[in-house]
């Protein structure tokens, strides 16, 4: 049987450890921290236990202040104090994952585990505790950590990242987050929802600058309604004491916070001496070909170590193909057993859990005029369906990006509060490439978010 070592116990590691296992080879996991790895212990599991906790907290008041004010007034301040315990249910919900994802339920799989910080020092050997153990396949995948800027010294500053930010005891009445992407957005909308003034900076015009530019300017208007400053402004400097934090800007201002969370990117996790294993790797993570294969080719990786698109679901479905792969090489005479190559970050589902949601799928609007020169870019508008209008003033939309004499859809983009559910419609359709005029293959329930979609045909027509 051939022996597998796998390095990192989170999304990746987990699905490839769980997989090879089956597949019939002697698995070796190793996991220095938590099992789960980020997106259960400091990721995707807290992070979205907080959003839909504090998207419910802030519903409930609005409706309060909507019915009475007088009756809000007198019962918001009790309330408060579910503010507070949204964190703490949040600690919660880590704990029960954790509790399933033991070191004894990965044992019962028939995997063996070894919780210590793995490090290479051959070609087909890693330390572990001071012994040595050999492999004849690895795999790393051994995430991402907060990227912190380079430009500012924190060494004696007491600031957040996500990894201590679901630690909170009680909401501090002020929030200051470094950082205007995805984790920064929705922290910092969870904890404007929860009654926290939150103050976001960053160095682009908007927020999240690398979404659809009509999705930004609705998040920007959610942002504003409920409190949220977005401010463009560089951090050069932070001043501290027992107090108060202070945040310098470029352009001479300041910001003053109670809290301050840092939210300026991931950087992967490289340090396990991949030199000593022929790995080549960079800032940006370590190098792999389209089988997830490193420059030792009896090493592989995925996951956020190989860096963008950085998501648990992207790991997941690498780690599956990964192990077919593994399999394949092994078992060369199976014939059906191609290699599976990598997703392309087009064919990666992006959403952002913030309020309203954000789904995009395939080409945005750029690039596909980058691929096809000429695109058509239809808009079905979700605020003016019945749906929305007798449910929400919410504004959301579905954008619709098409090329070519057919109008094969190549891309998409969905603002709407559940456009991560919606987004599946949209991925089946680009990658059957399918044209403009399948949205009419189907009757769309009424009356639904996309009731009404299939006017963008007759759009599309018009517009030729
Ligand atoms: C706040 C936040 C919210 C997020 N929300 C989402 C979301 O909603 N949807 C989504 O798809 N993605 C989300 N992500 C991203 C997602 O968490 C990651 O993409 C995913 O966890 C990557 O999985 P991985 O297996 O590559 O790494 P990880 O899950 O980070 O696992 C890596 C593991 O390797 C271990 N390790 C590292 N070095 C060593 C070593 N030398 N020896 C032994 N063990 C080692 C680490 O301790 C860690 O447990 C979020 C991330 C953050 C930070």
């Amino acid at each position: 049987m051939a022996k597998v070592v796998v390095i990192g116990a989170g999304s990746g590691g987990l699905t490839s450890a769980i997989g090879l296992q089956k597949a019939g080879f002697d698995v070796t996991l190793i996991e220095k921290k938590q099992i789960g790895g980020d997106c259960t212990n400091v990721g995707c599991i807290p992070s979205k236990a907080l959003i839909w906790r504090a998207r419910n907290y802030f519903e409930f008041c609005t409706t309060l202040h909507s019915l009475d004010s007088g009756y809000a007034r007198t019962h918001m301040q009790p309330l408060s104090s579910f503010a507070n315990n949204a964190l703490h249910e949040v600690r919660k919900i880590v704990q029960h994952y954790q509790k399933e994802e033991s070191p004894e339920w990965v044992k019962s799989k028939g995997i063996k585990f070894i919780p210590v910080e793995a490090i290479f020092v051959g070609t087909h050997e890693l330390k572990v505790n001071n012994n040595i153990i050999d492999f004849d396949y690895a795999v790393v995948a051994t995430g991402s950590r907060p990227l912190l800027p380079d430009n500012l010294d924190l060494s004696n500053i007491s600031y957040y990242t996500n990894e201590t930010i679901f630690t909170i005891k009680k909401l501090p009445k002020k929030l200051v987050i470094i950082g205007n992407g995805i984790i920064a957005c929705e922290l910092g909308q969870a904890m404007a929802h929860l009654g926290v003034e939150v103050t976001i900076l960053g160095r682009t015009p908007s927020v999240i600058p690398q979404s659809d530019i009509d999705a930004q300017k609705v998040l920007l208007k959610h942002f504003k309604n409920v409190g949220i400053a977005y401010l463009q402004k560089e951090t050069v400097n932070i001043l501290q004491d027992e107090h108060s934090t202070l945040i310098q800007c470029s352009d001479g201002s300041t910001v003053a916070t109670e809290a301050l969370l840092i939210c300026t990117g991931r950087t992967p996790n490289v340090h396990l001496d991949l030199e000593m294993a022929s790995i080549e790797y960079d800032k940006d993570g370590i190098f792999v070909d389209q089988k997830n294969q490193t420059s030792n080719k009896s090493i592989y990786a995925l996951g956020d170590v190989i860096g963008q698109p950085m998501f648990t679901h992207y790991a997941d479905h690498s780690a599956k193909q990964l192990v077919l792969n593994i399999l394949a090489r092994h078992k060369s005479k199976i014939p059906f057993l191609q290699p599976f190559k990598r997703l392309s970050s087009f064919n990666n589902p992006r959403v952002i859990y913030t309020t309203p949601e954000i789904a995009e799928y395939g080409y945005n609007v750029e690039e596909a005029q980058q691929q096809f020169g000429k695109v058509k870019v239809l808009v079905h508008s979700i605020q003016n369906t019945d749906r929305q209008k007798i449910q929400s003033k919410e504004p959301g939309f579905i954008k619709i990006i098409t090329a070519g004499w057919f109008g094969k859809i190549v891309g998409v983009v969905i603002v709407h509060e559940h456009a991560g559910e919606i987004l599946p419609e949209f991925q089946r359709l680009i990658q059957a490439k399918k044209h403009i005029w399948h949205l009419r293959s189907i009757i769309r329930p009424y009356p639904s978010a996309t009731s009404g979609l299939d006017a963008l045909v007759l759009e599309w027509f018009k517009r030729k």
